[in-house]
């Protein structure tokens, strides 16, 4: 059986045009048109990452630039649909051949300090904002800094209007205390667009359990990265499937979905591109996962996710 996919995360778009090369197909990436219809993927996040070194404005005006590619593509070709509203949504779900395209924004850095830039990009159709990449910005902390302050006042001001405006909030590269400030004021699910379990493989971009407990609580997902610095030692299916288990375990099984990282990182050997995502499935099959719940993985809590968001 041949299941939809839905995959919250891939750097795709900046690779591609970075290095010349065909959306349609190229045997480089490992996502394009082509190897996205022959995977089943439905909805496919494209992150817009631009450099956290170049500075305001410049890197809002090469997101803009990435941002117009998408559109070109979409106007080239008829098996593209970037969903901005429910009619794509369910166009992209009820006809084969076409895969649906979310915009989404990878650091708040773009945005600087501008709350109008937010309500223009949602204009433009950017449905999601990972609020910070690995550094801080003057929204939130990430990651990876030293000094955690969480969120900021104006990005208090982000996540109000992101809420009013049906925008999707991810928290992958949140620092803890922007996690928990986040939770503190969303009146709406969150995502952790392309994170994994912190308690399988101890890692400061993997999420602890007490965060998938609250991930879940406010009916969020957490989309399965398959970088392999992420998953562990063993970089297996195995491995990613534990990740999986023990998400399904700590959140229920509505609160997994896919957040390949596609394109932006070293995956684990065995997914080579997006056409390889199917193996995935015998490892859940082997420990008991049945249909419904792999169902529920590939696409459907992804599903389910976004119809409350358009
Ligand atoms: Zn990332």
């Amino acid at each position: 059986m041949k299941y939809k996919i839905i995959d919250s995360h891939c750097d795709s778009i900046t690779r591609i045009e970075d290095n010349n090369l065909s959306f349609d197909d190229n045997n480089i990436t490992h996502i394009n048109l082509n190897k996205l219809l022959k995977s089943n993927v439905k909805i496919q996040f494209m992150a817009v990452y631009i450099d956290y070194n170049i500075p305001f404005p410049e890197c809002y005006f090469k997101a803009l630039k990435y941002i117009n590619k998408l559109y070109e593509y979409e106007k080239n070709s008829s098996n593209i649909r970037i969903i901005k509203d429910k009619s794509d949504l369910n166009y992209v779900m009820n006809n084969e051949n076409v895969v649906g395209i979310i915009i989404s924004i990878e650091g708040a850095h773009i945005i600087d300090d501008n709350i109008e830039i937010i309500k223009s990009l949602n204009i433009l159709g950017v449905k999601s904002l990972t609020l910070t990449w690995n550094y801080k910005n003057k929204v939130a902390c990430g990651t990876m800094e030293n000094i955690d302050f969480g969120l900021t006042d104006f990005g208090k001001d982000v996540i109000a209007t992101m809420n009013n405006l049906n925008m999707i909030i991810d928290v992958s590269h949140s620092s803890y205390k922007t996690f928990y400030d986040v939770l503190q004021l969303t009146k709406q699910p969150i995502i952790a667009s392309h994170s994994l379990s912190n308690y399988i493989n101890e890692h400061k971009r993997n999420l602890t359990d007490a965060q998938i407990k609250e991930i879940s609580k406010l009916d969020g997902i957490i989309g399965i990265n398959f970088y392999e610095e992420f998953v562990g030692k063993n970089k297996d299916i195995n491995s990613l499937v534990d990740h999986i288990d023990r998400i399904v375990h700590i959140g229920g099984s509505n609160c997994v979905g896919f957040g390949s990282d596609f394109d932006g990182c070293k995956v684990i050997d065995p997914l080579k591109d997006c056409t390889y995502l199917y193996l995935i499935i015998d490892e859940l099959l082997k420990r008991n996962y049945n249909n419904d719940l792999i169902e529920k993985i590939y696409y459907k809590n992804y599903l389910n996710l976004l119809s409350k968001f358009y």
